[in-house]
């Protein structure tokens, strides 16, 4: 038995209708494919909180700027089937890009604040192509709970808020990330780093569980905070876009002191060689990311 695939709208509303018709509830796991630990934890929240599972693969071209890895996005639909069967999914949405966009993408939906900071300058238009997708899918899929990984964080408050304004029917539920043993969280980028740039990379972890260890300790300078992390992550990132202190709720700016002694969200973005790599935590209310790590001196 292989799990049941939809590829066209109408063949998964005809499962989903007959699902509710027997007074299942619906979870859904929204993905772009190249599934790993970590969307296996998402498939188990739904699972938790909801009877019929269903996951989406679809690579969603309005999401990726020009110049961005849209084309050599990793795509191993086989694997991921049978993952999806491994972890209980009950139905798989995969559908082609015309069965998503059939007409091209003349209607969008715009995002406002929640998309300006972080990621926002420097993937214009990211959030919009996610926001458009999701709320395509939410409507494809219908009353459901929906289920996101934490790890894309300004991903996760934008598509609440997307929900929210939009009344749709959906309760959208945030996951923490699902982390490699030496702390790096999991992605499907992470297929695209040299042995040599996956060992920078724990700098990450590093960096964040170093953050939580200062202000566990007293810190609630942001600068010292941030140069604490530039520290770890300077000397092995081929750029950085961003390393950021911001409220977790409207992810704006936290500046110094006072602001700290409420749980901040430490983010931050940058490449390793061609690889953009993201990673959060909050400070204040998550574990740290990599247990075991300890700062040199402490
Ligand atoms: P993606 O396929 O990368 O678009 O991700 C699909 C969903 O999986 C999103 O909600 C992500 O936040 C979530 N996700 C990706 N990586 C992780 C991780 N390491 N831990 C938990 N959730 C994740």
């Amino acid at each position: 038995m292989t799990v049941e695939t939809s590829h066209a709208i109408a063949e998964l509303r005809r499962h989903l209708d007959r699902a509710r018709a027997s007074g299942a509830r619906i979870g859904f796991v929204p993905t772009m494919g190249a599934l790993h630990r970590g969307h296996v934890r998402l498939v188990e929240e739904a699972k938790r909180v909801s009877d019929v599972v269903v996951v989406s693969i679809f690579v969603n071209p309005t999401q990726f700027g020009p110049g961005e890895d849209f084309a050599r996005y990793p795509r191993t639909l086989p694997d991921d089937l049978s993952r999806c069967e491994a972890a209980g999914v009950n139905l798989v949405f995969a559908p082609e890009a015309l069965e998503m966009y059939p007409q091209g993408d003349d209607t969008r939906v715009r995002v406002g604040k929640l998309a300006e900071p972080l990621c926002g300058p420097h993937r214009p238009g990211h959030f919009e192509g996610v926001a458009t997708v999701v709320a395509k899918l939410f409507a494809i899929v219908g009353p459901c709970t929906a289920v996101f990984g934490r790890k894309d964080y300004q991903q996760l408050r934008v598509v609440e808020r997307m929900a929210t304004d939009l009344r749709l029917p959906v309760t959208v539920v945030g996951v923490p990330t699902v982390r490699e043993p030496d702390g790096l969280a999991l992605s499907s980028r992470n297929a695209y780093l040299a042995p040599e740039e996956r060992s920078r990379a724990v700098a990450i972890p590093r960096a964040l569980a170093a953050a939580h260890a200062s202000f566990a300790a007293g810190e609630r300078k942001a600068s010292a905070l941030l140069a604490l992390v530039h520290g770890h992550v300077d000397p092995v990132a081929t750029s950085i876009d961003y390393v950021a202190l911001v409220d977790p709720v409207t992810l704006e700016p936290r500046g110094e002191s006072r602001d700290l002694d409420s749980p901040t969200l430490l983010a931050l973005a940058l490449r390793i060689g061609v690889t953009r790599l993201i990673d959060n935590t909050v400070l204040g209310l998550d574990e740290p990311p990599a247990p075991g790590f300890r700062e040199v001196g402490t």
